[in-house]
């Protein structure tokens, strides 16, 4: 496992109950960081959670807000914010919506892109305003893969993905060099999101196609989350890193 120094660092993770968002809340922590899970209507999984950080030993604050709701988010950060700025903010959450294009109406559009990017936005606006005033501070936003790829029946997903890294590289630009902002745009990735049922054969067979061979885990993707955080990563902002087993090798 990765070691990275996150001592006395306050960061919030959104979607942290699941998958990548929960690998990484555990690998934060393990690493020293005082972690707030934010999570939506799944108090007993942020409770088990919490309590095996911190059976670990670690640091761990529970933030329940759904990231598309502006007043519940302001309230979440207002709260993880009483004794000060936040050090870091991943944000995680994130659904995916697997239709062909010509089925899809606005209401599938607007429900994946309010998770996967008006939420990205929301949350960065409201950390960066302390980060600013604090000059300092650290986010990683968690794209995808497909971002860069695209994909038939994945329109929404894809668009609001490839948007999370124009909106990194802006704000990356816009606040150096205190603050960093950085992207991870994981290839496929063995998490509930995944293997969801919603997902085909087609869909899941193609995802392993990929060089590695594989999927990927959870906590290779936290490996390079908690990378980009610390201050080993002090001289990247605006970048992209890519735990995807090759699915994407372009930059
Ligand atoms: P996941 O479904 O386990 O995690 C998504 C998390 O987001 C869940 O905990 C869910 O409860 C939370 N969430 C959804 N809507 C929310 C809302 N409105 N408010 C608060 N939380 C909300 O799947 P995952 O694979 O761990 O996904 C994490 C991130 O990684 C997502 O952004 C996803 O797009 C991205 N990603 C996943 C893969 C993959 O193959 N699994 C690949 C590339 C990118």
């Amino acid at each position: 496992m990765a070691t990275y120094d996150l001592r006395d660092q306050r960061i919030l993770v959104t979607g942290a109950t699941t998958g990548i968002g929960r690998a990484c809340a555990l690998l934060l922590a393990a690493n020293g960081a005082e972690v707030w899970i934010n999570h939506h209507r799944q108090a007993e999984q942020a409770g088990e959670l919490i309590d095996l950080i911190r059976t670990r030993g670690g640091q761990v604050r529970a933030a329940e807000a759904d990231v598309t709701d502006p007043a519940a988010v302001k309230a979440m950060f207002a709260l993880a914010c009483t004794d000060g700025p936040l050090d870091g903010l991943v944000n995680n959450a994130g659904i995916i919506l697997e239709k062909p294009f010509l089925a899809t109406d606005e209401q599938d559009w607007q429900r994946v892109m309010a998770v996967d990017l008006d939420a990205v936005y929301r949350c960065c606006r409201h950390a960066l305003e302390g980060m600013q005033a604090a000059g300092a501070g650290s986010i990683v936003n968690v794209s995808s893969d497909l971002g860069f790829l695209g994909r038939e029946h994945y329109v929404a997903y894809c668009t609001a993905k490839a948007g999370v890294i124009g909106l990194t590289r802006s704000l990356a630009r816009e606040f150096a060099p205190r603050v960093r902002i950085n992207a991870v745009a994981p290839g496929p990735i063995e998490t509930p999101m995944l293997t969801a049922e919603n997902m085909s054969d087609e869909w899941l067979t193609r995802e392993l196609a990929i060089p590695a061979e594989r999927f990927g885990k959870p906590e290779e993707v936290a490996a390079a989350v908690a990378f980009l955080l610390s201050p080993a990563a002090s001289f990247f902002t605006g970048q992209v890193l890519g735990p995807n087993g090759g699915s994407w090798m372009g930059g």
